[in-house]
This record gives structure tokens, C-alpha cells and sequence, in this order.
């Protein structure tokens, strides 16, 4: 059986013409996939006898809710979903002036190792698929009623560790017969793969690159973030630095800021050499407290921020969204894990 929703368009149309089909079944088959139906028989302009030839030969993914959380602060929603093998993945959407914005999963669990993440904590389970990622955006929007604008892939696991999925994912929800976001509306966070990032440098997309640093110097870094030992913080910069070059997009450096380990002045002052020459922008966040890690929160954001401006790098302090229900990194499913005896379920 072949999952049809991670197909493009073109391999559906391909596929269908294959089998001495119309070519227009195509775009039609593709436009069902992506409003969301969950089974061909929902595809209602195709004649039945099709219908019975695809459903022998392909599945529709359609997830379903494990659980959901609003937050009574915000009304930031959290949903944990099962997926068709019964693992679970987080997707958060958050309401801005600016409209919807859903952080989404590219792989259940993650094998990065960052000392102060709780996605990280038991590991990779898989990778995921172009249509469980597809899902994630259609039936957030599908259940809320909320329209997505923005997409932001900051969820559970590395995207770049998981890229030829994710590079097919932007191409199917790029796509005007799908979900039709534009590139621009979309956010892409890395911890920092250097031949990830050179690989999507040379796709030339107009999304938004975000490179979690967390730290600038070596030292600190290898020791919060295990992938700065494969790819040092001097080769991050070089890439971000090529990178800026060849797609022109400013780039945004995320900054969790950790207690008495990378919130000091000299370490503000070290990190705006290093961006200096490109136009990007430091997103400070203040990290948020994870139960198995003992880094604690930094109490010197405001001064931090202060620091990067006197040296003229935009700074901003990220605002904390959904508080109250576990909408961070991987909380949610870590305690649904928990409740299922640390199982994966
Ligand atoms: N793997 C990708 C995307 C997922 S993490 C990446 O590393 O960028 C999304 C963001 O949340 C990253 O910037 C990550 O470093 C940050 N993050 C993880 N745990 C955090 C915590 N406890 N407090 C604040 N930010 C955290």
C-alpha cells in the first residue's frame, strides 16, 4: 500500500494515467487529499469503480486526536495526535494578530541530544512522513475552524535530519491546490545541520531560516547542544554567512537563555561579532523549565537584549505562549509517555 498523500500532484496525475486514467483525475484526487477526507470514498466527482482501484492500492493517513489542550491564558491549542502506528506527535497553534500560526512535528522524538529540550529526552523514534506532516497543518485547521497562515516547523525533532521529507512537505503545502501557504509564511528551525543548511541554500526557498545557537562560544555550546561537536559553532557561522548569500533571507538566531551558562555580557558581545556582516536578528527566549534537565532559566534577559542593541543587532524577547497547558517542546507527549509507563505508545 503507498501513502498517496505524501505523492506530488504530478506523481498522483502519473500514477492515475498509468492506470488508464484521465489526467485531470489527478488534480481533483489531489485537492480531496488536501481538504482533508479520510477515505477515497469521500472523493465524491470520481466514478465508484475508481474509487475501489485506489483504496486497493493506496491509504489516506488521517490521524486522530490523543488529546487536545487551550490554554485559558491565550488560547493557544495543543494537540497530541495518533498517528496511524499509535505513535503520538505534538502540534501547537497559537493565535497572533497577524493570524494563525501552527508549530509542527518533522519526526517523532529527536536524537539531538540538547541538554535543556524534552523532545530529546527518550530519543528518535522515526521520521516522519511528507502526509503526517500535511496532517498535522490540515486537521489543526480542520477541528479549530481557525484558518493557518503561518507555519512554523519548530516542533518535536530536527527538520534537516529528516530533509528530503520536509523539502516535499513545503512542496506539497506550497502547492495551490492544497493548502497553498506561501514560502514567506513559513519558518524553518535547525540546530544547526551545516550540509542541511547548505543543501537548502541551494533551493532557494523564501522561507525563514532559524538556527537554534544558544550559545557562541564553542565551549558552551558543545556542552548544551551535542551536535556542536560534529559541526562547530564556527562552521554554523559560515554556513549561515553562505547561506544569507545565496538566498538573501535574513536569518534568525534562536537564543534560549540559561542561568549563569550562556546569558553573560562577554558571551552578548562574542555573538554579535560573529552575526555582524549579515542581517540577522536574535530571538531570545527565556528557556523553559524542563523537569529532567538542570538548567534553570536566566534571570538577565532584559540585559542581555540591552547588550546585542548597544552593538546595533536586533534582539527580541520571544513571548511565552500556552503557559499553562505543557505547550513547549515536547512536554505533552513526554507526560503522555509517563502515564503509559515511559512507553512509546
Ligand atoms: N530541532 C529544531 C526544531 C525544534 S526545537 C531546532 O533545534 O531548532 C524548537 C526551538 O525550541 C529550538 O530553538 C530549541 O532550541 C528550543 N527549545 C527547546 N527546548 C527549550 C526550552 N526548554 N526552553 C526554550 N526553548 C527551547
Amino acid at each position: 500500500m503507498t501513502d498517496i498523500k505524501s505523492m506530488t500532484q504530478g506523481e498522483i496525475t502519473d500514477a492515475l494515467k498509468a492506470m488508464g486514467e484521465s489526467a485531470f483525475r489527478g488534480k481533483q484526487i489531489f485537492s480531496w487529499l488536501h481538504k482533508g477526507v479520510r477515505s477515497f470514498d469521500e472523493m465524491s466527482n470520481l466514478p465508484k469503480s475508481l474509487r475501489e482501484k485506489l483504496s486497493a492500492e493506496y491509504f489516506i493517513t488521517s490521524p486522530e486526536i490523543a488529546r487536545k489542550q487551550v490554554s485559558a491564558l491565550d488560547g493557544t491549542m495543543k494537540y497530541l495526535w495518533r498517528l496511524s502506528d499509535g505513535n503520538c506527535i505534538e502540534t501547537v497553534l497559537m493565535s497572533y494578530h497577524h493570524g494563525n500560526t501552527v508549530c509542527i512535528s518533522s519526526q517523532v522524538g529527536c536524537r539531538m541530544g540538547c541538554k535543556f529540550c524534552a523532545s530529546t529526552v527518550a530519543g528518535k523514534v522515526r521520521d516522519l512522513r511528507p502526509s503526517e506532516m500535511i496532517d498535522q497543518v490540515l486537521f489543526t485547521q480542520l477541528d479549530s475552524g481557525l484558518e493557518i497562515s503561518n507555519i512554523v516547523l519548530m516542533g518535536i525533532g530536527e527538520p534537516l535530519d529528516n530533509r528530503d521529507t520536509v523539502l516535499r512537505f513545503l512542496e506539497l503545502v506550497n502547492h495551490p491546490d492544497g493548502l497553498n501557504i506561501g514560502m514567506r509564511h513559513i519558518s524553518l528551525s535547525t540546530c544547526g545541520i551545516v550540509p542541511g543548511i547548505d543543501a537548502l541554500a541551494k533551493e532557494d526557498l523564501q522561507l525563514t531560516l532559524s538556527v537554534s545557537l544558544h550559545a557562541p562560544d564553542s565551549e558552551t555550546r558543545s556542552r548544551i547542544m551535542p551536535v556542536n561537536k560534529a559541526y562547530d559553532v564556527e562552521d554554523l557561522f559560515a554556513a549561515c554567512h553562505r547561506y544569507f548569500k545565496t538566498t538573501g533571507r535574513r536569518i534568525s538566531f534562536e537564543y534560549a537563555m540559561i542561568d549563569g551558562v550562556n546569558d553573560n555580557d562577554w558571551q552578548a558581545d562574542l555573538l554579535a561579532r560573529k552575526i555582524h556582516g549579515m542581517p540577522g536578528h536574535v530571538n531570545l527566549i527565556p528557556l523553559n523549565d524542563v523537569v529532567e534537565s538542570e538548567l534553570k532559566p536566566s534571570k538577565r534577559v532584559a540585559a542581555f537584549q540591552k547588550r546585542l542593541e548597544s552593538h546595533g543587532i536586533t534582539a527580541t524577547v520571544r513571548r511565552s505562549l500556552g503557559g499553562d497547558i505543557d505547550a513547549s517542546c515536547g512536554q505533552l507527549r513526554r507526560k503522555e509517555m509517563e502515564k503509559q509507563g515511559g512507553e512509546e505508545i
